[in-house]
């Protein structure tokens, strides 16, 4: 067991916990401010038990100059400051002298961000490189470090590896519900255990169907990946998305494993990817040379419903459909409806399928939706996380 926040004596400590605020923002303003909500607990925890909190997080890449325009941390400082209904002092600095009397003037209970970690990449990519001196020069600013954000902890960054090499450390409590659940279920789910795979490529998803296969009790199969799995049972596709490269795998897949790979046995088919354009559902057997298959058939949510009703976990990576674009995001709520009233847990694997879950309004129906699309992804691959394995045990 990983140590956590929780461990430690907070009191007149300066704690740094390193967060996700990577949050989408269009013209200074948050469009979606799950990341931070998810922070809130870990951060209040330091606060109450009288720690000098100090944030570090990171926004966006950045490679040139104008990056440093669009991705500074300040308006998450107003935001945080907002929800916590308390000052957040904002230090446009990743390092030098003012940051540093900042944090000592620091009273406890208070709280710091300091500005985009990943300003330090356009100085020789030190953040995302893990520069052993940036690690140490960070972790010096402290006296003990929370890592709490999940979505970087399949990276080795300065941020989260470096600090921690050099501090007292454990995670916090955003990290430890995303590990209470993900990992889980790769390792001892409640049966069933039924896995939902969708999103565009098959290739982004091999490992993933690799080591999943070989844990869950299903697989199903929608998203513009059922396609490629279809075209390899000899399935006409038209024009919906192929993943011409992950054919064979497709085959030996559904060869090994068709008692648990579950396709779709309709789908809903456009002229064009786009809003108005004609809507023709039909069998997987009936898609003619000018459809694009966009979303999963009525039949197939049925089908679906059957092996989730009967689940006592599920794992969700991946829309069905084209959610962005009515009315090919129907398979996607029609699935958040079946699994708002299932008995077992369900788990949304982050990225896509969490904004788009989020954004249909089930933002709190699920036992739990994880802040890290390439995290989970990771996680679900069987691999360790840097950000994790780096945490002192018990
Ligand atoms: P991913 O990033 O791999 O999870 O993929 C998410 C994307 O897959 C979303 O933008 C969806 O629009 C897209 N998607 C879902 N179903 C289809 C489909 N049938 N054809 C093309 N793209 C799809």
């Amino acid at each position: 067991m990983k140590k956590t926040i929780k461990d430690f004596d907070l009191s007149s400590k300066k704690v740094i916990i390193r967060v996700d605020f990577n949050v989408p923002i269009k013209n200074g303003i948050i469009t979606d401010d799950n990341r931070i909500k998810e922070s809130l607990p870990t951060i209040k925890y330091a606060i109450d038990n009288g720690a000098k909190v100090i944030l570090m997080a990171h926004l966006g890449r950045i490679k040139t100059e104008d990056d440093l325009e669009h991705n500074s941390l300040e308006p998450v400082a107003y935001r945080l400051s907002e929800l916590l209904d308390k000052e957040v002092i904002f230090v446009d600095q990743t390092h030098g002298e003012l940051l540093e009397r900042e944090i000592n003037n620091l009273k406890d209970g208070s709280v710091l961000l300091m500005e985009n970690t990943r300003f330090e990449d356009l100085n020789g990519n030190k953040e995302s490189g893990n520069d052993e001196t940036l690690g140490t020069y960070w972790a010096s600013l402290g006296d003990i470090f929370i890592n709490d954000a999940f979505g970087t902890a399949h990276r080795a960054h300065a941020s989260n590896v470096g600090i921690a090499s050099h501090l007292p450390n454990g995670i916090g409590f955003l990290m430890e519900k995303e590990l209470k659940y993900l990992e889980k279920a790769i390792t001892n789910p409640d049966r069933p255990f039924t896995v939902i795979l969708g999103g565009s490529k098959v290739s982004d998803k091999i490992k993933v169907i690799e080591n999943l296969v070989k844990i869950a009790d299903y697989i199903l199969i929608g998203g513009g990946m059922m396609y490629t799995f279809l075209y390899a049972k000899g399935y006409n596709i038209g024009k919906s998305l192929l993943d011409s490269e992950s054919i064979a795998f497709c085959k030996d897949m559904l060869e090994k494993y068709h008692n648990k790979i579950i396709l779709p046995v309709d789908v809903v088919c456009g002229l064009a990817i786009e809003e108005n354009t004609e809507v023709i559902p039909c069998k997987v057997d009936e898609v003619a040379d000018n459809y694009i298959g966009l979303d999963i058939g009525e039949n197939t949510i049925q089908l679906f419903k059957s092996y989730l009703n009967k689940s006592k976990t599920v794992i969700w990576n991946g829309p069905v459909g084209v959610f962005e674009i009515e009315p090919f995001d129907m398979g996607t709520k029609k699935l958040c409806d079946i699994l708002t009233n299932i008995d077992g847990d369900v788990i949304i694997g982050g990225g896509d399928t969490s904004a788009a879950i989020i954004g249909m309004g089930y933002q709190n129906s699920f036992a739990h939706i994880s802040t890290g699309g390439g995290a989970s992804l990771e996680l679900l691959e069987g691999k360790p996380l840097p950000g994790i394995e780096i945490i002192d045990e018990k």
